[in-house]
């Protein structure tokens, strides 16, 4: 089996490479060209992957280039990851959301549709469609209201790989994923900038933590876990939509008070709290139910929050130690 994955270097990119090359797959992955090359299989290499994956040269905006790269890999599988994937940014960007985050989602599909139309098609949907939420527990039923150009970008992704699987038959499926996090995350994510900021604190490299809306509820699950619902989708009979979420919502100060307490601080002492790090529009609380992914994929989330706390904070701590050692 032939998979390609676009977003090969992000969080998740790097840990469905590794599931699918423990599976015996052949795992390409679409590069966009940039200065710093040399560190953008950072996360591959975190995982010891990277020289088991071919990178190809590409970009979500050029259909030309994904045309090129179906054309030359021939994959039965393509996961589209790739997105400018940071909600905040997306105010700042939001033309170029529309156009890697949106329009990206339909250059891959018609891609698929003009040069390999039996590839089956994975579109990394997103919790934050639900927005401004219309129902206290979110499911595939629930009516979508984005908040930020990034979720407005996620929703016509979303919509254009339901119509291309009505409109041509594509095996497409759409995976709505509840926010995902591990090791791997973006530090401007804030659970990463959290046990970053722990971690830096811990080892006397900063004293302070500054956050934003510390009331803000998230369902936060592990990644590894995650990418295997992706890949169960692809390996069903018909495609389908599927939130993936852990059940259960903390906030952004329950967060912090968890990941402080692992190395014994309180984080009343440490956090602070900016109001320059608000958002123009907030997502206040999001909660996903998995029933469907259980019931039809035997899906569920392995790990819970304090042990994902655990593991990232571990990591971080000895990313630290080896810069304080120099
Ligand atoms: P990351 O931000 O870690 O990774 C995004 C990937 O997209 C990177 O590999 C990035 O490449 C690539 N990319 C960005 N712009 C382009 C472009 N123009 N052409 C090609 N590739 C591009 O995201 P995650 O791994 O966390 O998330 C994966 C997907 O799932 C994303 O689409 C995200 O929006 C979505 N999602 C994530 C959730 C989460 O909680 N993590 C929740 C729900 C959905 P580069 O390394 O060059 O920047
Ligand atoms: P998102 O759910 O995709 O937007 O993921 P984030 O990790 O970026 O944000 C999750 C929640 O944490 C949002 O409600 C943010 O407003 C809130 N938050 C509070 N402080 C911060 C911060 O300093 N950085 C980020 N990224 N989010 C913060």
């Amino acid at each position: 089996m032939r998979a390609l994955i676009t977003g090969i270097t992000g969080q998740d990119g790097a840990y469905l490479s590794k599931l699918l090359l423990d599976k015996g797959y052949e795992v390409f992955g679409l590069v966009r060209r940039s200065s710093t090359a040399d560190a953008n299989d950072a996360r591959l290499r975190y995982l010891g992957i990277a020289d088991h994956v071919r990178l190809l040269d590409g970009n979500l905006i050029d259909l030309s280039s994904l045309i090129r790269v179906i054309r030359e890999v021939k994959p039965d599988e393509v996961y589209n990851l790739g997105a400018q994937s940071f909600v905040k940014s997306s105010w700042q960007q939001p033309v170029l959301t529309g156009s890697v985050t949106g329009l990206g989602v339909t250059h891959v599909l018609e891609a698929i549709r003009l040069e390999q139309p039996e590839t089956r098609f994975y579109q990394a949907s997103s919790s934050e469609m639900y927005g401004l939420i219309q129902e206290p527990i979110q499911s595939e039923r629930t009516p979508f209201y984005p908040r930020s150009p990034y979720a407005a970008a996620k929703l016509y992704g979303h919509w254009m790989t339901v119509n291309y699987r009505e409109s041509f038959g594509l095996h497409a499926s759409s995976g709505i994923l509840f926010n995902h996090e591990s090791p791997l995350r973006g530090i401007e994510f804030v659970t990463r900038k959290i046990t970053d900021g722990v971690a830096r604190i811990k080892l006397g490299l900063a004293q302070e933590l500054t956050l934003g809306n510390l009331d803000a509820k998230r369902d936060w699950g592990h990644a590894r876990d995650y990418v295997e619902a992706m890949w169960l989708m692809l390996q069903q009979k018909s495609p389908d939509d599927y939130v993936v979420a852990t059940g259960r919502t903390v906030t952004v100060r329950e967060f912090c008070r968890l990941a402080f307490a692992h190395v014994k601080l309180d984080y009343q002492k440490f956090v602070r709290v900016d109001p320059a790090s608000l958002r123009p529009a907030e997502v206040e609380v999001l909660l996903g139910d998995a029933g469907k992914a259980k019931a039809k994929l035997g899906w569920a989330a392995r790990t819970s929050i304090e042990e994902l706390i655990s593991e990232m904070v571990e990591a971080d701590l000895a990313r630290h130690r080896v810069t304080a050692r120099g």
